[in-house]
């Protein structure tokens, strides 16, 4: 059914635009998109960089694979269909704090090509940001953060990224962190030096 059927009417012009809301805020939005396998380290990487961005005054918003899955997509599992409604809601979410003018950090495996493409189309291109967390699958399974690997080698869990499912690193991500042999507070850096100057506001208004 097509939207004008359901008489729905989305009004995108808002009364305060995302142009008065970076200002009132003094800083650009962007959506930071970080893709790895479990365990390679954005979620250490996105509390580490938005830390530090409070600390600068900036206002941002983490979007974490299982905060997500524990409210707003609770009715979603790990099917085809369901992992692509997963992307889609959180897209819409971070396109939404966009607008508002928030540093939006994400982080999700978003193993595929063709899941970073959907939330790419519609968070848009300019706005989004593709990180690559580059942790060799050993290392990662070596840490076992939330000792999912020992439960995917058992067969407990099915299309379990990495083993029993493909992860497709990105081609041509803004940035690319290697975190083997590097520690937290360097990868944190290595973030926060590209997209510091991304999010500064220059005062006009
Ligand atoms: P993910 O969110 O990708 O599943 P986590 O951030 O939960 O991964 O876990 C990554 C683990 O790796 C943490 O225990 C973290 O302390 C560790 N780690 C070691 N070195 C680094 C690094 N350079 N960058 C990020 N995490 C690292």
């Amino acid at each position: 059914m097509i939207q004008s059927e359901r008489h729905i009417y989305p009004s995108y012009d808002q009364f305060v635009s995302r142009h008065n809301k970076e200002w009132l805020l003094q800083q650009r939005s962007r959506v930071i998109w970080l893709t790895g396998l479990s365990g390679s380290g954005k979620t250490t990487i996105a509390k580490g960089v938005e830390r530090v961005l409070y600390e600068m005054g900036h206002l941002t918003m983490i979007l974490d694979g299982d905060n997500v899955r524990a409210g707003i997509n609770s009715n979603l599992g790990f099917s085809p269909e369901d992992r692509a409604e997963n992307i889609r809601r959180i897209a819409e979410t971070a396109k939404l704090f966009v607008q508002n003018g928030v540093v939006t950090i994400c982080s999700f495996v978003s193993p595929t090509h063709a899941i970073r493409q959907v939330a790419a189309d519609i968070i848009g291109a300019k706005d989004f940001i593709e990180v690559y967390i580059n942790t060799p699958l050993e290392l990662c399974e070596k840490r076992d953060v939330k000792g999912l690997y020992a439960k995917a080698r058992k067969g407990e869990i099915p299309d379990f990224t990495g083993i029993s499912a493909p992860f497709e690193p990105p081609q041509r991500p803004a940035l690319e962190i290697q975190t083997q042999g590097r520690h937290v507070e360097d990868s944190i850096k290595q973030l926060l030096d590209y997209i510091v100057p991304l999010v500064q506001h220059d005062g006009s208004k």
